[in-house]
């Protein structure tokens, strides 16, 4: 089955508006493959979520980086899935490691978020990765599987979830899984999805690749079978973000 390729990008909380209208002025002159070759989706800080949306080229979507688990309401400094919905946000990224490390959030709070975000019609980018020493200790898989996992116990449908593979020690540190690496994780994820939720959602759901991606090491990895694209940090607020859009050409020419 034909996946299209998908290129995420993930600001972070970086930026002011005037970058932010730098950023989307580089990303509006692009020369890019086209949408059935290349889905791209770019991920600001939430205030800048109506900007972005409203300078942004059609082609491109847009994605919070976080929401709230359930419905909005007392939850001071929260920003709820309904909010995204209003604002006709189609996407948002859930389980980045920065929030799974740093905020504490469990795979179960992840997998709930999924879950609720999925109901209300968001599509999302759903995260896992193991740390260094859970690699070094050879419990990647176990690891990886537990987190999705916990998606999988709460959603049925996979149709709108793109899965993203981020090694946390690859995350922001210039240290990018090999290719070989890469592949690795991927195809036992793969696996993993046949065996706990099927032939279809194992060959149809994308899995991309996140940690330390950029202009150079882009194309040896989108030329990984079970490669499905990226989700990109620092290198998103460049121009190279556009030469890792474009290795998507990669996958048409296998
Ligand atoms: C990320 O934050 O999702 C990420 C992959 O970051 P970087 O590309 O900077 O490693």
């Amino acid at each position: 089955m034909a996946r299209t390729f998908f290129v995420g990008g993930n600001w972070k909380c970086n930026g002011t508006s005037d970058d932010v209208k730098k950023i989307v002025g580089v990303l509006n002159g692009a020369e890019v493959p086209p949408e059935d070759v290349v889905e791209v989706v770019v991920s600001p800080p939430y205030v800048f979520l109506p900007l972005v949306k409203s300078l942004l080229r059609s082609d491109f979507g847009v994605a919070a980086q976080n929401c709230w688990v359930r419905k909005g309401g007392a939850f001071t400094g929260e920003i709820s899935v309904e909010m995204l919905v209003n604002l006709n946000i189609p996407w948002v990224i859930l389980g980045h490691s920065e929030r799974r490390l740093l905020l504490n959030e469990s795979n179960e709070f992840v997998g709930d978020k999924v879950a609720y975000a999925l109901s209300q019609g968001l599509k999302v980018i759903a995260c896992v990765g193991e740390t260094l020493e859970q690699r070094e200790s050879g419990s990647t898989m176990a690891v990886v599987a537990a987190q999705t996992k916990a998606i999988a116990e709460r959603v049925l449908n996979w149709d709108n979830i793109v899965l993203a593979y981020e090694p946390v020690w690859a995350i922001g540190t210039g240290k990018v899984a090999t290719p070989a690496q890469a592949q690795e994780v991927h195809t036992e994820l793969r696996k993993w999805l046949h065996e706990n939720t099927g032939p279809e959602v194992a060959a149809s759901v994308r899995i991309i690749y996140g940690g330390s991606v950029n202009g150079k090491n882009c194309k040896e990895l989108a030329a990984q079978p079970d490669v499905d694209g990226f989700l990109v940090g620092g290198a998103s607020l460049k121009p190279e973000f556009i030469d890792i859009i474009a290795s998507s050409t990669v996958k048409k020419n296998n």
